[in-house]
């Protein structure tokens, strides 16, 4: 089958690899959309850090936000899975250790990254195989592209409730980006006043299209109060700005990373009683992604601004537009164009 393989930094291309077999607990899952999202830029790139610590190698497939049909099961695996439209989650941890059995298997030492880490390969071919417990079966009024959308979605998700906003209060994020606009759509479902902060004119006018007409550069924010601020930036001053602007007894959510450390006063956090939570997977949030979009009350799918086959993701992960692509942050992938 054709998969999108990369070798080394800066260099990816499509190979013929093997066909996936389902191992015993696993599934092979008919891939139907792959979304390229930031950790797959850093991964083309040599920047992840996971490349430095040893957790990921080259060679290496990526995709972790994707949607399929699950084609083969193994053995172990309730053959009733054949056949279902499933999304999976990205983290697959050892299950056995102590955060794997509290149910926190996203954190887990030991755990593989589909797509990403502990040679777990991705979603950017024609076949994926996965273990069947990290399935998410997917409602028939969530499609392709939604489907695609769950993982990032998830993130997004738990960002916006940690925020703890809703009717009546006023929420600011930082960086319009695909996670930040997920969460602003989330936190917009909540009831919310949402504001989003940008740099380019390009992004905050597609914030615009998308109903947020509150979206402003660092010179133009209102002096407003803020009862959560969400850094989806990737600006090493970012989560400092964020504290800053938050108001007293309220909410500073961190889900953006930049590539140098952020530093915070830790005493404008208690002398402002500030609560502070890190983001770092959509695990815990897919199943009620899933259900915002199955009923509707979160509909990303603006987002996209073009999909394409195979052959044209190393020109996406290189910073490349594709020919007629929208004005939206994502780029999809339908490993079945070719
Ligand atoms: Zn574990």
């Amino acid at each position: 089958m054709r998969a999108f393989v990369l070798t080394g930094p800066g260099e990816g291309s499509v190979q013929e690899v093997p066909v996936p077999v389902a191992a015993p607990g696993d599934v092979v899952v008919e891939v139907e959309r792959v979304g390229v999202c930031g950790t797959d830029v850093e991964l083309f790139t040599g920047e992840l850090s996971y490349l430095q610590t040893g957790h990921s190698s080259y060679p290496l497939r990526p995709g972790h936000e994707w949607c399929g049909r699950v084609t083969q099961v193994g053995d172990g695996v309730d053959p009733a899975w054949l056949g279902r439209r499933v999304m999976g989650d990205t983290m697959l941890g050892d299950r056995v250790c102590r955060p794997c059995r509290r149910g926190q298997q996203h954190v887990c030492e030991h755990r593989q990254e589909v797509g990403i880490r502990g040679d777990r390969p991705g979603a950017l071919a024609e076949q994926l195989a996965v273990p069947a417990w990290s399935l998410k079966e997917l409602p028939g009024t969530v499609d392709e592209v939604l489907g695609a959308l769950v993982e990032p979605g998830g993130n997004a998700w738990r960002a916006a409730h940690a925020a703890e906003v809703g009717a009546g209060e006023r929420a600011l994020v930082l960086g319009p980006g695909t996670i930040g606009l997920l969460t602003a759509l989330f936190l917009r479902a909540s009831g919310a006043e949402v504001h989003l902060l940008g740099v380019t004119g390009e992004s905050l006018a597609f914030a615009r299209g998308l109903g947020f007409h509150s979206a402003w550069t660092r010179e133009t924010l209102p002096d407003l109060p803020f009862d959560a601020v969400v850094d989806a930036s990737t600006a090493a001053g970012s989560p400092a700005l964020a504290l800053d602007l938050v108001q007293p007894a309220g909410r500073l959510v961190c889900i953006g990373i930049a590539g140098t450390p952020s530093t915070v006063d830790t005493r404008t956090l208690l002398l402002k009683d500030v609560t502070a939570v890190g983001i770092l997977s959509g695990s815990p949030g897919l199943d009620a992604t899933i259900a915002a979009y199955a009923g509707g009350a979160v509909d990303p799918r603006p987002l996209v601004a073009a999909t394409v086959g195979l052959d044209g993701v190393a020109a996406v992960l290189a910073g490349g537009r594709p020919e007629g692509a929208g004005p939206g942050p994502k780029v999809h992938v339908d490993p079945r164009a070719g």
